[in-house]
């Protein structure tokens, strides 16, 4: 499937590490939180990104680590990206009382579900204040933000597992929505097991078709683009490899960091 080419409408600069780019593309606009699209960036990569933004003014909003991200972070509004999608199972927004838990980047798939939902609590855990991204859109969206850094540069000084902990006797929540670093969210998951709380969890893993083809980012059997990246309790207790491997670009199993 070729890659729409479209024009990136406006670039926010969120942090000192991310940035937002805004674009119009119909597809996306029905995309749902927690799917994702195939970005391309013409003679260097097609990478993986969640919708930042659905609707009516549909974003991406991304984190420089590597290569592709950098040639994103020098590109300009009016400039011409590549798009397929959006692709994948995103989140079923379900229960009266939600928490979010998000670490770093995390986020970016959480937001356009704590806009839609507008209730609940959410846990921003990030390395630095300066790493925290959408302080002040969650602040809007009428759920209850609490925050945990690293380094106690802001909020709560630990980690999101922490402050879920502290938090979960006093909030009484109904289910939990989860995206960030792997061995974050497997410690989630296992409380959410614990507790008998249904969970939903966005996975990562290394990407190429993102419609299930090349098998790039096969977990325990299960596609990540296709049959995630969004899984619930059901399937997340049945992936082995969930919070302990993942495969390289080579296909070389790795340990989870
Ligand atoms: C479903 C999904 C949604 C994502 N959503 C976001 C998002 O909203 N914001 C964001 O900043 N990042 C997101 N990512 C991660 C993002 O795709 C990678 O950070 C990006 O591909 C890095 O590309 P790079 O060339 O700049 O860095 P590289 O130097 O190539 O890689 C840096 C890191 O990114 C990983 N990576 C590289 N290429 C891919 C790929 N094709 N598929 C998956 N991981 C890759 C590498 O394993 C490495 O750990 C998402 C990943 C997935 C799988």
């Amino acid at each position: 499937m070729p890659p729409r080419m479209i024009k990136i409408s406006e670039i926010c600069t969120e942090t000192p590490f991310h940035k937002t780019f805004y674009f119009q593309d119909v597809p996306s606009q029905n995309g749902n939180p927690g799917q994702f699209v195939m970005i391309w960036v013409p003679g260097v990569d097609e990478i993986p990104m969640s919708l930042s933004h659905t609707g009516t003014r549909q974003a991406v909003t991304i984190e420089k680590v590597g290569d592709t991200t950098r040639h994103l972070f020098q590109m300009n509004p009016g400039d011409l990206i590549g798009i397929r999608g959006p692709y994948g199972h995103g989140f079923h927004h379900k229960g009266q009382n939600p928490i979010f838990i998000a670490g770093g980047t995390g986020i970016a798939p959480l937001y356009p579900l704590i806009k839609k939902m507008g209730k609940g609590h959410v846990v921003l855990c990030a390395r630095t204040s300066q790493h925290l991204l959408f302080v002040e859109k969650i602040q809007k969206t009428g759920a209850h933000l609490h925050i945990a850094t690293d380094d106690g540069s802001q909020g709560f000084q630990g980690t999101a597992v922490e402050l879920f902990q502290n938090l979960f006797h006093k909030i009484k929540a109904d289910g939990i929505f989860t995206c960030g670093p792997e061995k974050m969210m497997a410690q989630i998951v296992h409380l959410a097991l614990d507790y008998s709380l249904p969970i939903q969890a966005s996975l990562e893993r290394y990407m190429k078709c993102g419609l299930g083809l090349c098998d790039s980012c096969a977990i325990d059997g299960l596609h990540v683009c296709k049959d995630g990246p969004v899984f619930d309790e059901t399937l997340l207790a049945t992936l082995n490899d969930f919070g302990k491997h993942y495969r390289k670009p080579s296909g070389k199993k790795t340990p989870v960091k």
